[in-house]
């Protein structure tokens, strides 16, 4: 025992706990209104000794809204999946609070250059808007909301009356509410009374997939411009709602670091953002540095975080008019911990937290008119642009998808960007667009830029390093066709009426009752949903393996491969009810259902010929736990219970290892590293049947272990060993190498069961990471292709191209009884990645049938 006193003191360093006093956060010169609660009087306890809650933190941000009623206005803008409330406070003058709605209005006045000319911006508000935390481990910013709020609604003083008279300040004390409770719930539970500092420790390793993620494990940063989740929606309403002209993101980074605020790498500024913008990020960077100075905190700028892809809450903003601002402080990760700085308290964190709200607070009441005009000017000149520009306007539409068509046409109206029905069918590269299948989206906008921020196709860099991915192209994304109209294709007639929200379609049956079968194609996003909730009631369907050509009531109608037929007479259902069943949720899917009253094919296979297979409901496991990609399972999970109604039981590798896997028939393993997984017990479930669904790196490890024996191209060495190199160079070249992620076109076989459905002979997949398989020797097995110019946006290092061209996107294994698929890439990426859609659910709905022989490969 006499040992102990010999190790390391870093192991056994305690930090006698410390109640901080409100005194340590507040600047010393301001009185506070003693009717205005403190957040100890709510919470029960001080900022800093325990993290707070969230619905602690909801108490504290309602009763100062309740106590100073002329200073703060609460608004809930939704809720979260998990429900909790996501709260703004707006915080400002007694007489702004009683014009608001007159404020609102003029200044978004500023987005409208019709309309912004007229502007004297000289007694203006300025907006700002305070977020903190988007990532909920990282919870010095949530934490340092309590002091922010409880300083606005009870500081005293004409400085603070100056500030609330000349700003609208729109306060979100947590972007990720369910993340940060979880986070909260995992410190808080590990916290000991006399504060162990050791890293090791419990209270410093979340376990899987920890706080940093919202309910499905997305990370809310990245979901800024698609807008996928509940977070992301009822925020950028109020965001679009008010248009702020500063926006700041409070995050934090690891535990050895300082704190950074922007501007980050200069090189590394998406070039759609004006300069203005990087010269006031600067400017108000001159007051953060001011504020960290005094209390003595050391920082950093102009390294490491960029200000790239539009999807994070520091980079949107940007291409809004808005000045976004990122702030990284080293992370405590729990009360205190040990860092090669000593020991780094979480008061401390969060103080640098709450000063840099002050510091830009600050540079608000200093730079208010400079940011209005800024703002004003951003969008006179976007709008100056895009009535300049070549292309007059975007064509978008997938006419046998109307689903996907209108979730991409959500996505652009969240932003507050003006689009139009198509008014009559053109032309444009390749592509024909037909009136009720595609709309238009005008250059000529306000948002024009915004819009090159979706639609652009990106191939040349002003440098090779990234901090995440390095494109986005939303068409290509979606998989939808789209074209940029030139002033000879964008008539007079294109343009039809302004879109201000889309409906869902509702599918129908087209036409009468049958006794012989119905059927419905496999083309529209949710045709698989309406698949798995037949077959969840117990109705037998088929899938044809070659197409048809049937008498319907409106006459013969082709019908192509993946066409999904259900047999009158194989059902145990009466007729009656199978017949409300197919119509209620043929409206709810959109699908439209064919009724057929004779076998006999007007072209093509007959309805009972065999290439009508019989489809098994899938009943889905994934392996979800320590070593997997959270966000990528998150996408599995999300796509299929939010999107697809279908459940998925996510296993955890030591459960798979001890669980009864008979009755699972299809199993997921997203990118990841499963050396916890039995490889026997896996190899051994497919071999009895099972359909095995590997993505990205997954696709490595099954190879590996000897479950489909794919082989990988070779990487050339990104450098010359026999050349002597700049050390310093080492880090940026070694970056170069790293496949942060672009946009890949595959080859695609339309006639193979994964692709069913699709329309265009490829599909732009997302691809990040390493895995670049060697075709299959077998010349079936191989339904997705890339050839030797896949790139259509992104960055990749010419080394890293060279792998991917003509290696193989989709590889089908047969293994026993069963089926490996195979997908190099993530066709679920970020929930956005409509165009891997359907790749993905026919993995899980025709994986087992297909062809045994076409996956076969002989050593
Ligand atoms: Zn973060």
């Amino acid at each position: 025992m006499k040992k102990l006193f010999f190790l390391p003191a870093l192991l056994f360093t305690y930090v006698f706990t410390t109640a901080q006093e409100l005194s340590y956060y507040l600047p010393k010169d301001v009185t506070y209104n003693t009717a205005i609660p403190t957040p100890e009087e709510i919470i029960g306890h001080h900022v800093g000794e325990w993290h707070v809650t969230h619905d602690r933190l909801v108490n504290y941000m309602r009763a100062i809204a309740a106590a100073n009623p002329d200073r703060v206005k609460l608004e809930v803008m939704g809720t979260t999946y998990e429900t909790r409330p996501q709260l703004l406070l707006i915080f400002t003058a007694k007489k702004n609070l009683a014009n608001l709605e007159q404020i609102r209005l003029q200044h978004l006045q500023l987005g409208d250059p019709a309309m912004s000319a007229a502007l004297n911006t000289d007694n203006m508000p300025a907006v700002i808007w305070i977020g903190h935390s988007i990532h909920g481990n990282e919870s010095s910013g949530v934490n340092a909301s309590l002091l922010s709020a409880y300083y606005l609604a009870a500081a005293q003083g004409k400085k603070i009356e100056d500030l609330l008279e000349n700003t609208i300040i729109l306060f979100d004390p947590s972007f990720n509410p369910d993340g940060m409770q979880r986070f909260s719930t995992w410190v808080n539970q590990h916290k000991s009374k006399n504060l162990v500092t050791d890293p090791n420790s419990r209270e410093f390793n979340e376990v899987w997939p920890g706080g940093r993620f919202n309910h499905y494990w997305f990370d809310l940063n990245r979901d800024w411009l698609p807008g996928v989740h509940n977070e992301s929606q009822n925020r950028l309403k109020k965001f679009q709602a008010w248009r702020p002209n500063i926006l700041t993101d409070h995050h934090e980074q690891g535990s050895n670091a300082s704190f950074f605020f922007q501007p980050g790498v200069p090189a590394r500024v998406n070039p759609l953002t004006p300069e203005k913008n990087q010269q006031l990020t600067a400017q108000i960077a001159n007051f953060h540095a001011k504020f960290l100075d005094k209390i003595g905190s050391l920082y950093f700028t102009k390294e490491n975080y960029d200000d790239f892809y539009y999807g994070k809450g520091s980079t949107y903003p940007d291409v809004q008019g808005c000045i976004g601002i990122l702030f990284e402080q080293a992370s405590s990760r729990g009360h205190a911990q040990q860092t090669a700085n000593g020991v780094l308290r979480f008061p401390f964190t969060i103080r640098n937290q709450f000063t840099t709200t002050l510091s830009t607070l600050e540079a608000v009441s200093n730079m208010r008119k400079e940011l209005l005009n800024y703002q004003r000017d951003f969008f006179k000149m976007t709008l100056q642009e895009g009535n300049a520009a070549a292309g007059k306007a975007w064509v978008i539409g997938e006419a046998t998808d109307k689903v996907r068509t209108n979730l991409f046409i959500e996505m652009l109206l969240r932003h507050k960007i003006e689009v139009y029905e198509l008014n009559s069918p053109v032309s444009a590269d390749n592509f024909n667009f037909e009136k009720g299948g595609a709309y238009i989206i005008p250059a000529n906008q306000p948002q024009y830029r915004l819009l090159r921020g979706i639609f652009d196709k990106t191939l040349s860099y002003k440098d090779s390093l990234f901090y995440d991915i390095t494109a986005w192209t939303m068409p290509l994304a979606f998989g939808l066709p789209y074209a940029e109209l030139n002033a000879a294709k964008y008539t007079a007639t294109v343009k039809g009426s302004r879109v201000d929200s889309v409906r869902m379609p509702a599918g129908t049956i087209k036409g009468n009752k049958t006794n012989y079968a119905y059927a419905f194609e496999w083309n529209d996003f949710y045709s698989p949903r309406m698949l798995y909730e037949l077959a969840d009631n117990g109705i037998l369907a088929k899938v044809a393996g070659k197409p048809f050509e049937a008498g319907t009531e409106q006459g013969k109608k082709k019908f192509n491969y993946g066409t999904v037929l259900v047999p009158v007479s194989l059902q145990k259902t009466d007729e009656d009810k199978l017949y409300a069943l197919l119509k209620n949720s043929a409206e709810k899917n959109g699908v439209d259902v064919y009724p057929l009253t004779t076998g006999l094919s007007t072209e093509g296979v007959d309805l009972g010929s065999a290439s009508f297979i019989n489809i098994a409901k899938p009943v889905i496991a994934m392996i979800a736990g320590t070593g997997v990609s959270a966000t990528d399972a998150g996408e599995v999970w999300h796509l299929l219970d939010q999107r697809f109604n279908m459940p998925v039981s996510l296993l955890e590798p030591a459960i798979f290892n001890r669980a009864e896997l008979g009755k699972y028939n299809t199993l997921v393993l997203v990118s990841g590293n499963y050396s916890e997984l039995s490889k026997e017990k896996l190899k051994a479930w497919v071999q009895n049947g099972g359909t095995l669904v590997c993505m990205e790196d997954a696709v490595q490890w099954a190879a590996q272990n000897g479950i489909t024996g794919i082989s990988f191209k070779k990487i050339l060495p990104g450098i010359d060993s026999s050349v002597a190199l700049p050390y310093a160079s080492k880090f940026d070249r070694e970056g170069a190498q790293l496949n942060y992620g672009g946009i890949f076109r595959a080859n695609i076989d339309l006639t193979h069961p994964l692709f069913y459905g699709y329309q265009l002979p490829y599909i732009d997949l997302f691809k990040a990471g390493k895995t670049f398989p060697e075709k299959s020797k077998n010349p079936y097995a191989n339904p997705a292709t890339y050839g030797s110019t896949p790139l259509q946006s992104g960055y990749i290092s010419k080394e890293n191209y060279a792998a991917i061209k003509n290696s193989a996107a989709v590889i089908v294994t047969t293994v026993g009884s069963g089926r490996v698929i195979s997908i190099a890439d993530n066709p679920n990426f970020r929930a956005f990645w409509l165009g891997g859609t359907r790749l993905m659910m026919n993995a899980l709905f025709f994986g087992r049938i297909i062809d045994a022989g076409s996956g076969r490969t002989e050593e």
